[in-house]
């Protein structure tokens, strides 16, 4: 027994340390990814829902790793953030979002997800300003995408940065809305455009009481504000057509388009979603 005990503890170092190691590699990988051209975007729609006019795309990263294939953002951008790799990431994230986006017709948005590390970054409104410029894309096409995480760690610090990016002109939406902590008083205290509620409020939404309730208070929550709601994660007719019940007024999923790579024209003009 003593000897089985013994050896259930040297494997779980063992698997432990691989696991440790494993992430350090990955670290390494992220921080030549940029330069190997490993990452693309993709974009996905989103959509006014009572006409199903696409107002603009948001952009999602993505990672072929030579020897691993497709990583899940979910796996790597945490890892990118903890090692600092995410800045050097995120810069290019937003050069080709808006390089992407300038060629689009007017006034077709472009949404990027910003992580709490980029936001923290003293060049990061510098940054911002600089790519728009490179871009020739307008600012006010530009929405940052932020969760709630991002704020917390420094409110004052956070704030500032906001303001400095509302003072050119680009918009900002709270991501993932309802999964964070103290989501009521940082939608008072920072300067949102938008409110984009988590698809996880979503699924289901139109068989479950207790979800849609929430939702109703969200979007309510919009109205009183004046913020418009987006609703992310829609992935079936039901699902909409509640959400165009309830005055929603944009709406980003499956149901609504898959994300992927611009096809040109044709793919950027889309037809009605409900009706
Ligand atoms: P997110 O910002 O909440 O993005 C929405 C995620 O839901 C995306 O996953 C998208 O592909 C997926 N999705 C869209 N429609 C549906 C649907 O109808 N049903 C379901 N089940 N999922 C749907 P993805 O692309 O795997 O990204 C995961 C997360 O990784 C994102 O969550 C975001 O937090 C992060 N991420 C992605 N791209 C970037 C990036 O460029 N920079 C940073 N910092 N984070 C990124
Ligand atoms: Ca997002
Ligand atoms: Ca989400
Ligand atoms: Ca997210």
């Amino acid at each position: 027994a003593k000897a089985d005990g013994k050896d259930t503890c040297r494997f779980f170092e063992t698997a432990m340390g691989a696991e440790a190691r494993d992430r350090r590699l990955m670290e390494v990988e992220l921080r030549h990814a940029v330069a190997r051209n490993e990452f693309r975007l993709v974009y996905q729609p989103q959509k006014e829902i009572s006409g199903g006019k696409v107002l603009g795309f948001e952009a999602l990263i993505r990672w072929e790793q030579p020897q691993r294939g497709n990583v899940s953002p979910a796996t790597f951008i945490p890892i990118a953030e903890e090692s600092g790799a995410i800045i050097q990431i995120g810069e290019w994230v937003l050069a080709t979002a808006c390089a992407e986006a300038a060629s689009w017709p007017n006034p077709l948005t472009i949404a990027v997800n910003v992580s709490a590390v980029q936001l923290h970054n003293p060049n990061f409104t510098g940054m911002v300003h600089e790519t728009l410029l490179r871009s020739g894309l307008a600012p006010g096409r530009l929405e940052l995408e932020i969760t709630e995480t991002a704020l917390v760690k420094d409110m004052q610090r956070a704030l500032a940065t906001l303001r400095q990016i509302k003072a050119l002109g680009v918009r900002v939406a709270m991501d993932d809305f309802g999964t964070g902590y103290s989501s009521l008083s940082n939608l008072r205290a920072f300067p949102f455009d938008k409110i984009k509620i988590d698809g996880s409020f979503i699924k289901s939404v139109d068989r479950n009481g207790q979800i849609a309730a929430i939702v109703r208070a969200v979007l309510g929550l919009g109205r009183g504000l004046g913020l418009p709601v987006l609703a992310e994660g829609v992935e079936t007719l039901d699902e909409l057509k509640f959400l165009d019940a309830e005055a929603c007024q944009i709406g980003q999923g499956y149901f609504l388009g898959r994300p992927g790579p611009i096809g040109g024209f044709a793919k950027i003009t889309g037809k009605k979603a409900i009706k």
